[in-house]
């Protein structure tokens, strides 16, 4: 399982020397060398530093939401569809992480229905259309959801409250399981005003690598990537990340 391999990671990294403090970072100084880390009770210096602090899924930050979540609502449709095998499915979202986590749920569930709040997508022709062209999928647009809806006796979820933008009319929709694609925030706050963002938010690095436009500092993961967002790459800029750093010290 993830968790598994993860501390089996962690694991490998404190044999070859490498120490592991578990703290919530709250100030970055990268303007001077050493840099500094600071968190509530400790402080810390480096001559080269590493970012890996991954992207969080937007939400809809509704209470019902955070209840569900992990039992029938998820914002990952590679991580959990396969636990929705014939179940009827609502996706939220009008972009391309919509249509693309749509289509992929059709894998597994009998029925998915993109739930968007405008009727113009933000999503490219072609990842629509290919949504648009699967039997498998409908769409409702101009709703919002306002809550999801709770199974009686368990928790598990049994359909979403709609609200039509245009007439403000509330209906309820079943479904087994929600799933969250209305795009992701990089945890780069911590950040700002010290490195180079894009508009969203996500960490610029040079072309095909991981430093930023200070030197010793890489990003590297979500924090950088706003196109792949996967484990395995994420990985591979670490990877690259932990040569440059290296690269960088030795020079
Ligand atoms: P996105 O393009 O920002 O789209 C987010 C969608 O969610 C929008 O349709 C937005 O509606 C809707 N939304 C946002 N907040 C909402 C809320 N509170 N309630 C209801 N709806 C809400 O995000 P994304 O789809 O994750 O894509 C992010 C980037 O990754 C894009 O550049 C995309 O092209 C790229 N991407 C590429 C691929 C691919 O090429 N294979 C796959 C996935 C993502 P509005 O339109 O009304 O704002």
């Amino acid at each position: 399982m993830g968790p598994e391999l993860v501390d089996l990671m962690r694991q490998q990294a404190q044999r070859f020397g490498a120490e592991c403090q578990f703290k919530i970072a709250t100030k970055v100084d990268l303007s001077k060398r050493p840099f500094a880390v600071k968190s509530d009770d400790a402080s810390y210096t480096c001559d080269a530093l590493i970012i890996a602090t991954g992207a969080s899924a937007r939400l809809l930050e509704i209470e019902s939401e955070t209840r569900l979540m992990g039992h029938g609502v998820s914002a990952c449709a590679t991580c959990d569809g396969f636990f929705f095998r014939d179940k009827e499915l609502v996706v939220v979202g009008g972009g391309d992480s919509a249509m693309e986590e749509g289509t992929y749920l059709t894998k597994f569930a009998s029925k998915v229905t993109i739930v968007h709040r405008r009727d113009e997508f933000r999503a490219s022709k072609i990842m629509l259309k290919r949504a648009q062209d699967n039997d498998k999928i409908d769409f409702v647009v101009n709703a919002t959801v306002e809550e999801i809806l709770q199974a009686d006796d368990e928790l598990a979820v049994r359909g979403v409250l709609l609200k039509d933008t245009q007439t403000d009319q509330t209906s309820e929709f079943p479904c087994e399981g929600v799933f969250m694609a209305i795009g992701h925030i990089p945890n780069s706050q911590l950040f700002e005003g010290a490195l180079e963002m894009d508009e969203q938010g996500y960490i610029l690095t040079d072309p095909d690598s991981t430093a930023t436009a200070i030197p010793g500092v890489f990003a590297c993961g979500d924090v950088q990537d706003s196109v792949y967002r996967q484990a395995v790459t994420a990985a591979g800029t670490g990877c690259m990340a932990a040569i440059e750093a290296e690269r960088f010290l030795a020079h």
